[in-house]
């Protein structure tokens, strides 16, 4: 594979086991797990000023802002491609925004989006699963606002990537080995 060269995006729902099977790629292809989502919380749980910033967007379900959420994980990018890496993007970009300066910053960068994994799961299904889990964000209001969020700012961005013929769908209502093997399977011709 063509280290530092490429990258991988994997998008889903809310609660669409977008963070386990990045885990999952990863250890199966040795790409970078790099998760905007474990970035916020990581700085929520350090204090750190930007921790407070994201905090208040999102425990009230709504996405951080453009501006923020695109710098740090473009930085991130960044360092992980010039270290030869394959870094996985998990849950970034969530809007049209951020998809374009995620765009400009890979033609700068020489780097080429190789695919988009999109983990397809049903609003029923959402809802159950974090009855289940019980995430400080995850209240029924609070799950219902970052459904309408989803719809309203993450669907337009996964459209665009279908539109480039870029996207992949997987079942995302499977048992996490057979989410995983689709996954590997639909990914075995893009690596
Ligand atoms: P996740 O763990 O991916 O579900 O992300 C948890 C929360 O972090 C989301 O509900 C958003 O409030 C915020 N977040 C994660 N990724 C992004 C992003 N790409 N843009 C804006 N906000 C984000």
């Amino acid at each position: 594979m063509d280290g530092g060269h490429n990258v991988f995006i994997l998008l889903g729902p809310p609660s669409s086991g977008k963070g386990t099977q990045a885990v999952r790629i990863c250890q199966n292809l040795g790409f970078v797990h790099l998760s905007s989502g474990d970035v916020f919380r990581q700085a929520i749980e350090e204090g750190t000023e930007l921790g407070r910033e994201a905090k208040r967007y999102i425990d009230a379900g709504e996405l951080v802002p453009d501006g923020l959420t695109s710098k740090l994980m473009l930085q991130r990018l960044e360092a992980v491609s010039r270290q030869d890496r394959t870094p996985l993007l998990d849950g970034f970009p969530r809007t049209l925004q951020q998809a374009k300066l995620l765009r400009e910053r890979l033609k700068e960068l020489g780097i080429s989006l190789r695919t988009v994994l999109y983990i397809d799961v049903s609003d029923e299904e959402i809802y159950r699963r974090a009855a289940l889990r019980g995430r400080a964000d995850d209240a029924r209001e609070t799950v219902a606002r970052r459904l309408e969020v989803f719809r309203r700012q993450t669907l337009p961005a996964v459209d665009s990537y279908k539109t480039q013929g870029l996207l992949m769908a997987i079942n995302g209502e499977q048992a996490i080995e057979a989410v995983e093997q689709e996954i590997m399977g639909a990914l075995k011709a893009r690596v």
